[in-house]
């Protein structure tokens, strides 16, 4: 083997390890997800669910809360809101006011969207299940409403392993 032909070998193996590393499923993440994902019925499941017709949200919610919430849209990346917010508080759904994150667990992902590494709870935040491409992702629904929220993802940091990737113009949120 040439030198040249070594150095390439190496950092394949290297760019395999770190892509395994940063993108592999993982076990502990996969447990947690299962807290949020129920395999029977859709959203909402809650009891106090809300239901209302598209002309319906059209009259409470604005442009681009109608577009994440009811058209499972994705705002552009640090153009809605939250995304760096740093107080803390509580973030609510903006269509039906159900509360779905804490401010505890928020953090820094560089993604440009607010980012959670847990939701208030199943019966909150409702993540419909599917693993694909190696690596898990799932949709994030309010157990209220239905509202679509974003995605989450099992490369999230401690202690829960997952990454709640939320559109920010999908929560209003309300001070500690
Ligand atoms: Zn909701």
């Amino acid at each position: 083997m040439t030198r040249r032909q070594f150095t390439v070998a190496g950092l394949g193996a290297a760019a395999a390890a770190a892509f395994s590393t940063a993108f592999g499923p993982d076990q502990n993440a996969a447990t947690m997800l299962a807290k949020f994902t129920v395999s029977q019925g859709q959203p909402p499941t809650r009891a106090d669910k809300v239901v209302k017709t598209d002309a319906e949200w059209k009259k409470i919610l604005d442009a681009d809360e109608y577009y994440i919430l009811r058209e499972s849209g994705t705002e552009i990346p640090r153009t809605g809101r939250w995304w760096n917010n740093k107080e803390k508080g509580t973030y609510h759904c903006a269509a039906c006011a159900l509360d779905l994150f804490q401010s505890d667990a928020k953090f820094e992902s560089g993604t440009g969207w607010p980012s959670f590494t847990s939701a208030i709870g199943q019966d909150h935040v409702f993540a419909k299940g599917s693993t694909g491409f190696g690596y898990l992702q799932s949709e994030v629904v309010c157990n209220r409403c239905g509202g679509h929220l974003g995605h989450v993802f099992d490369d999230g940091p401690a202690p829960t392993g997952l990454r709640f990737c939320i559109d920010g113009n999908a929560l209003d949120f309300v001070k500690a």
